[in-house]
């Protein structure tokens, strides 16, 4: 059986052009990154404002939810789930979704049994797939240079 995590994914939603687990946009994005050599690095902290609780779009089997039965058929198969709650479609048409466990003080219920999507997030992944982090999110994204590879120049000026 495969994990939780690998079933269903969340994401925070603002997403352009939805291609199966990725975006149009996000795919060109990955490869300028690989072109110029950067990486996505993911800095900041949690403010606890709980915007990634409510607008969340899920992912399963290398797709983004559209179908409701398919949802409730990830529920019966995880159980989990339920705290998830459907409550509207995008511009695209993809399923959105609130957790149930979140208080309007965007805090976590349940936090120590909080899913490894939620412990997980922000994944600099989700820039790829074509999402954003909230505007009033304690992290950001930032394109860097690998430390290896800046380590791998400044060998060689010493050769
Ligand atoms: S389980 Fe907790 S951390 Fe995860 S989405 Fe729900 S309220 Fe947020
Ligand atoms: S949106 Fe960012 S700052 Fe707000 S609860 Fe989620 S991770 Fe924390």
């Amino acid at each position: 059986m495969k994990s939780l995590y690998d079933t269903c994914k969340g994401h925070i939603i603002y997403f352009v052009t939805k291609i199966g687990n990725v975006s149009l946009s996000g795919f060109l994005y990955y490869l300028q990154l690989r072109l110029s050599g950067k990486t996505i690095m993911v800095t900041g902290s949690c403010n606890g404002c709980g915007t990634c609780c409510r607008s969340i779009s899920l992912e399963s089997e290398g797709g983004w939810l559209r179908s409701e039965k398919k949802f409730r058929r990830i529920v019966e198969d995880f159980p989990k789930y339920s705290r998830f709650e459907i409550t509207g479609r995008d511009e695209q048409g993809f399923l959105l979704f609130n957790c149930t466990w979140v208080t309007p003080e965007g805090i976590c219920r349940d936090y120590e049994n909080r899913l490894p999507l939620c412990s997980a997030f922000p994944e600099a992944s989700l820039v790829f797939a074509g999402g954003k982090i909230p505007s009033n999110c304690g992290y950001s994204f930032s394109e860097v240079v690998p430390f290896d590879k800046v380590l791998k120049n400044e060998m060689k000026k010493i050769r």
